[in-house]
């Protein structure tokens, strides 16, 4: 049974029958690189699936497309599949609110072992799982729904449940395991063993061609022989299973080598493999996240996930998906947050009137209540196109993932100061006087590590712009690749002649919406602007790979503001899609207009800042002195400190 809401079949079809790419060739000439700059665009290119032809929503912003209609209808989740995950939603919900105490987790740096065993016998380790292999066999919404849940209450439950549904073992299992594979390990990890992902070493944090720990074949090729070091590895002192990235045998490929990396499944009670540390942190503080060290750990070959040398792209994939959950997490912490600061504000009186009625702190309310709202509207948008296998999200996702962990950070610390002093002091400490035990400054120190982990960042813009200018390197890039003979070269020239005589022309054209007649007539000035926009940042990215040619990925700072502009007309088009939905469901207009207009203003303003600094900006000249920093200049900066 479809509900109405459901997309309908015809697009369902178009984005979900969309060819498989051939793998690129080469559009990226890493000749002029350092060396390890170009280990690491070799890898990473090569682990990378092409984007499919028709593009997404989010990826077709940066070509001037705005095509509204794919994310609208809202894709709502449907009747019969919320039904599904109602009865598990309804228990974790109690179950969380009745036992799991955050701040005595907090406390102990220990979350305690009936809490785990309780979650697993509620089958919250194995939502995702299909029912054959003991899971629950939820969707993505579902999943995102329980995620939303656990954030809002305690992170380092988050993090275990997370960690190992997300990047363990079951999700990498699902897209690339063997049916033998699946069959001995979903079990397992469903509903007794808890299960981490093992990647980060000590030079290998976001750049995994620095990866030491290798993978010799033993000599009839049966197994493989482990050995080397992992660091930072979430779940890792309750872990029964890992999966653990590891240097296979390079490759040759056109007369060079190519570093390989290869997953494996690897049992915890291996012999060789030992956990040598716990490591501890500014917050998570019951995150049970240590180093792993393996010496001749034997694995035999059929615990191999996907081919040799397919690593990297079984994490790239792995996290296409599993990304979302952090901002679903974020979803509900910033929604606890903001519950806080509006009871704050109304009850706490200062100068004759409560602080809400101060503008200072009513900017502050409003700009959390309306990143919530964009926020649950990106996530759960991206969450349903994935439940709907609706084309290539990988932008979606990465989007997500950085703006909604970028924005729940300063929720966190905008709610720390309108809860002014009560926000620095411990939950402990405020209820030892008391008053309510509120733990505003636990939150803050547990969200800052999403803008870290799970791609930090930095990497997620670097990330969002290579795939932005994929279209662009796919008809001129050969044309800068000096490691291509001239005859490829000039084709590229005569190929990308044609594609801008017709496409740039086109930027400059008005742009159009669509049809915008199902919308609250006050929606639609905010996404005519957004397809406005959409060309303009075309236009901007167009431009600048004029200017700056094949060196346009050094210039990080101008990429990340056109990946800032793209990611907030994102935000704009889910939010007003969410708030149609709303209305179309009998929420007061006044109140969801109210919301979506304020975050739509905010964005805007976010965008049109972005857009100053394209032209304006510091960028050369703050490289330099950090240049002269790294030398050693500038001495006087460091005298008068202990
Ligand atoms: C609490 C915690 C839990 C973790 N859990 C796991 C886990 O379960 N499994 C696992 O494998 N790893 C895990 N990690 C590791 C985590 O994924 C890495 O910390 C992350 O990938 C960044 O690597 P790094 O810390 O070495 O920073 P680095 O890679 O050294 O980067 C330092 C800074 O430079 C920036 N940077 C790096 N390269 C570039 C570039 N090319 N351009 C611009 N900026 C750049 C980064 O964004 C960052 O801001 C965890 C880390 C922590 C702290």
């Amino acid at each position: 049974m479809k509900s109405p809401l459901e997309a309908p079949e015809r697009q369902i079809t178009e984005e979900t029958s969309a060819k498989p790419q051939e793998p690129a060739q080469s559009v990226i000439d890493t000749s002029k690189m350092s060396e390890g700059k170009r280990a690491a665009l070799d890898l990473a290119e090569s682990s990378r699936d092409p984007l499919d032809e028709r593009g997404s929503f989010a990826s077709n912003l940066f070509i001037g497309r705005f095509d509204f209609d794919r994310i609208f209808p809202y894709p709502v989740q449907s009747a019969e599949d919320r039904a599904k995950g109602e009865p598990f939603l309804k228990q974790l919900r109690e179950y969380l609110e009745a036992n799991v105490d955050g701040d005595e987790i907090d406390r102990t740096g220990e979350i305690p072992q009936k809490n785990i065993d309780d979650l697993f016998a509620m089958g919250a380790f194995g939502v995702k799982i299909p029912t054959q292999y003991g899971g629950l066999g939820l969707s993505q919404v579902n999943y995102g729904r329980a995620a939303m849940l656990l954030g809002s209450w305690d992170a380092n439950l988050t993090a275990l449940v997370s960690a190992h549904q997300s990047i363990g073992v079951p999700q990498p299992l699902l897209l690339f395991g063997t049916e033998e594979q699946k069959e001995k390990y979903l079990p397992r990890v469903a509903r007794k063993e808890i299960s981490a992902f093992a990647l980060t070493e000590w030079n290998a944090g976001s750049d995994p061609a620095n990866m030491s720990l290798r993978a010799d074949p033993t000599e009839d090729g049966s197994a493989f022989i482990l050995n080397g070091e992992k660091l930072w590895c979430t779940n890792l002192i309750k872990a029964g299973v890992l999966v653990v990235m590891a240097k296979t045998q390079p490759k040759m490929v056109n007369g060079k080598e190519r570093k390989q990396i290869t997953a494996f499944i690897v049992d915890v009670d291996s012999p060789g493999l030992e956990i040598t540390y716990r490591c501890h942190f500014m917050g998570l503080r019951a995150l049970y996240n240590g180093i792993v060290k393996f010496t001749n750990v034997r694995v035999p070959r059929e615990n191999m996930i996907a081919k040799e040398g397919q690593g990297l792209k079984v994490a790239l994939t792995t996290l296409n998906t599993g990304r979302l959950t952090i901002p679903a997490a974020c979803v509900g912490l910033s929604k606890r947050l903001l519950d806080i600061c509006r009871k704050w504000v109304t009850e706490r009186v200062q100068w004759g009137v409560p602080i809400g009625q101060h503008y200072a702190i009513a900017g502050k309310v409003a700009e959390i209540a309306g990143n919530v709202f964009a926020m649950e509207a990106m996530t759960f948008l991206t969450s349903a196109l994935v439940d709907r296998k609706a084309g290539d999200l990988r932008i979606e996702t990465a989007m997500c993932k950085m703006w909604a962990t970028e924005a729940t950070w300063r929720i966190a610390d905008e709610a720390m100061q309108v809860r002014g002093g009560r926000g620095y002091e411990t939950a402990q400490s405020l209820a030892g006087r008391g008053e309510p035990a509120i733990p505003v400054e636990r939150f803050l120190r547990d969200c800052r590590i999403n803008m870290i982990f799970e791609g930090s960042s930095e990497i997620m813009r670097l990330f969002i712009a290579r795939e932005a200018l994929d279209p662009h390197l796919k008809v001129g890039g050969a044309i800068f690749n000096t490691q291509l003979p001239m005859s490829e070269r000039a084709k590229a020239v005569f190929k990308s002649g044609k594609f801008y005589a017709s496409w740039y022309p086109k930027q400059w054209l008005p742009a159009s919406a669509g049809d915008l007649d199902k919308l609250h007539a006050d929606l639609r000035p905010h996404l005519h602007k957004a397809a406005r926009t959409s060309k303009r940042l075309a236009r901007g990215l167009f431009h600048a790979m004029t200017r700056f040619g094949p060196k346009l990925d050094r210039e990080q700072l101008l990429l990340s503001r056109f990946v800032g502009i793209a990611t907030e007309l994102f935000a704009i088009s889910a939010t007003c899609a969410f708030a149609q939905h709303k209305i179309d469901q009998g929420e007061p207009a006044s109140e969801v207009l109210s919301i979506a207009g304020y975050f739509c203003r905010a964005a805007s303003m976010r965008i049109d800042h972005h857009f100053a600094g394209t032209a304006r900006n510091a960028d050369r000249a703050g490289y330099d002195l950090t240049q002269e920093l790294m030398a050693g200049k500038h001495a006087d900066l460091r005298e008068g400190i202990v």
